[in-house]
């Protein structure tokens, strides 16, 4: 794992600048700074990074690979930390997910969600899951056509292990902002269309180190950040 500066100063003034940049995010928009908060994404950084970044009052940590959760769950055992997953997941993964994570924000097709159920009611757990949209044409990135986002929302009904809050996405990597921008504006116009089929999805997952601030103009409650926090990966 990335060994990166980890000393509490250089983290402290991460957070800070990353914060009030959402702050001004929000005020350029007209939104309530309390609407958004930031979910830091902790991948490649090891246990000692992320035991720093909790000195910062922070407890809620993203990761991409359910392996690194639980290597991380295990060097920090007993500290009460709250893991997200925001990678693809594997369906055979769903043990270690059931076990391990507070939350889904991956979550892309019914056959992931049927072992999710499985491996929850074993457990005798319930966890917050958001439906991972596919807003971006290229082939690296993962999530569910828009078009099948109506037909998935009602199948779920019965998952009663799986709590969906929302709506994830990672828009496309483009220098022209007007098309990263569409991304987020798609994820929000299929939120207010899923709230006219009955479907209430307050969590709009969207936006990281480098687009954040347009994600915020398009509405969303929730950015995902790294690089912004921990450093270069
Ligand atoms: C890595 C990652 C992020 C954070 O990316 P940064 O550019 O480092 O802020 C956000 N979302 C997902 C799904 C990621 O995999």
């Amino acid at each position: 794992m990335t060994d990166a500066p980890n000393h509490f100063s250089y983290l402290a003034a991460n957070w800070a600048s990353v914060r009030s940049r959402v702050d001004a995010a929000c005020h350029a928009a007209g939104r309530d700074p309390d609407e958004v908060s930031i979910l830091p994404v902790s991948k490649t950084f090891g246990p000692d990074v992320v035991r720093v970044a909790m000195a910062l009052g922070l407890h809620r940590f993203g990761e991409n690979k359910v392996q690194e959760i639980r290597s991380k769950s295990e060097a920090l055992a007993g500290e009460r930390i709250d893991w997200v997953v925001i990678g693809h997941l594997q369906t055979n993964k769903a043990k270690d997910v059931a076990r391990l994570a507070s939350e889904v924000q991956s979550l892309d097709r019914l056959e992931l969600a049927d072992a999710l159920q499985r491996r929850l009611d074993i457990e005798d757990r319930v966890i917050d899951v958001l439906i991972e949209v596919k807003t971006s044409p290229e082939d690296s990135k993962h999530g569910l056509p828009p078009e099948q986002l109506p037909a998935i929302l009602d199948a779920l009904r019965p998952y009663d292990r799986l709590q969906v809050r929302g709506l994830m996405t990672m828009a496309v990597q483009s220098d022209d902002p007007a098309a990263v921008r569409a991304c987020f504006r798609q994820l929000r116009e299929l939120r207010d269309a899923a709230k006219v089929q009955g479907h209430d999805l307050p969590r709009l997952s969207m936006g990281m180190s480098g687009d954040f601030p347009l994600a915020i103009a398009e509405g969303a409650t929730e950015i995902r950040v790294g690089t912004a926090i921990f450093g270069v990966r």
